[in-house]
């Protein structure tokens, strides 16, 4: 029966029943005139979760990384200028990404552990005169480090500057989980994607895309196809889909959509930090240490923690898998072996996470660790308990 025990790796995550209710459905012709009944409401209402009112949604047959690959592809040309930093194993792709696709990527280095530089991304964006810069490549939470950053002292840095550079934001493990402002935060192209926050399978690329970027996909020469905003957003627009749509996937999001809005998104994501903060006050019980260097980067969706020296994260997780079938993060890049992460996004609740600090705490006393059983369970414990009323009283 150990498949019927959560995952707490930082996505794909838990998928609710009413969520594989929703997908478990029979084939229907996407050229039916009743198609555009599906997908048109489902776009609307993401521009709400992307909290974007002139930007647009529009999504790809594709995972996360295909969604980066359609925001560079569709708004840039080979050799333009990105400014793009790194500080974890997700910004690192986006860049090997960007790379590939012949840009000219400045990349500014920080420890892993910090988030996104806003100060020194205005500094180089004011020296920027020519405006050679096409580009800001942000990550908003960094899942290989639990880090998450501001997007908004970003796009305040990059107004200082008076800099037309786009923004380009991976919300892809914050979007419905935390709080995300397309709009306030001047976001061109925001890419997540169907298995974190919305709780379903793999497989669906959701971008939020800006009028500007909208604008920048008329002339922009990277070549794409497949992933043409062009030619999805013409489809769209008459009810359709450029090829064969993933139709479950689409029943999936229009369930989870309603879901996120039936519990409120401050809700959801009062939830998320709820949940986190038990997870956090366990790691603190426990005398170990994140791996975000202060709490203003704290990720509510997802906890990257150091092993004590002399011990390997990878076989913590390994363990856990053996011993209890519970899976955890493994240390991604420069955490491999260093650092484990519990991701607490998508549907969690208490008794979950409450699983899963207990489940992991066995397995660090399995493995030698200096923890006492039950020391990360009772801190978690009083959290919740002490939190629970007014948060089931809100919900009711
Ligand atoms: C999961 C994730 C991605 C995308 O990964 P896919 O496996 O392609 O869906 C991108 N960025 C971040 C920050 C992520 O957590």
């Amino acid at each position: 029966m150990s498949n019927q025990n959560p995952v707490f790796i930082p996505g794909p995550t838990n998928i609710p029943d009413q969520l594989r209710h929703a997908m478990n459905a029979q084939t229907s012709d996407h050229r039916a005139p009743d198609f555009v009944e599906l997908l048109s409401p489902v776009l609307e209402d993401l521009k709400r979760v992307f909290k974007t009112e002139t930007g647009q949604a529009i999504t790809f047959p594709s995972s996360g990384t295909g969604g980066w690959e359609a925001a560079i592809t569709n708004t840039l040309s080979p050799g333009d200028k990105v400014l793009v930093a790194r500080y974890g194993m997700f910004s690192h792709r986006w860049i090997d990404l960007c790379q590939r696709h012949y840009l000219d990527v400045e990349i500014i280095d920080c420890e892993w552990g910090t988030g996104a530089p806003a100060s020194r991304f205005g500094e180089r964006l004011a020296d920027d005169r020519a405006h050679e810069i096409k580009a800001v490549l942000v990550t908003h939470n960094e899942t290989a480090t639990g880090v998450r950053s501001d997007i908004g002292a970003v796009r305040r840095a990059m107004d200082a500057s008076s800099h037309p550079a786009m923004l380009y934001v991976d919300c892809v493990s914050s979007l419905a989980s935390m709080d995300f402002r397309m709009d306030d935060w001047g976001v061109d192209l925001a890419v997540s994607g169907s298995q974190k926050g919305f709780m379903l399978m793999t497989g669906m690329a959701i971008i939020g895309v800006s009028q500007k970027a909208i604008a920048a996909s008329q002339t922009a020469k990277c070549p794409r196809c497949f992933f043409d905003f062009r030619d999805m957003v013409g489809a769209n627009q008459k009810g359709g889909f450029p090829y064969t749509p993933p139709l479950q996937l689409f029943y999936g999001l229009r369930e989870s959509l309603s879901m996120l809005f039936e519990e409120g998104l401050d809700n959801v994501f009062a939830r998320h930090f709820r949940i986190a903060q038990g997870v956090r006050e366990a790691v603190n019980a426990w005398g170990l240490q994140l791996c975000a260097k202060t709490p203003d980067l704290y990720s509510d969706t997802v906890s990257a923690i150091y092993v004590p020296e002399g011990f390997n994260s990878d076989a913590l997780v390994n363990h856990a898998f053996e011993a209890y079938k519970v899976s955890y993060g493994v240390g991604l890049g420069e955490m491999a072996g260093k650092a484990f992460r519990i991701g607490h996004l998508g549907m969690l609740t208490d008794v979950m996470a409450l699983s899963g600090i207990a489940t992991i705490e066995m397995a660090m006393k399995d493995q030698g660790f200096p923890v006492e059983l039950g020391t990360g369970v009772v801190a978690a414990q009083e959290f919740y308990r002490g939190t629970a009323v007014a948060s089931n009283r809100r919900a009711a």
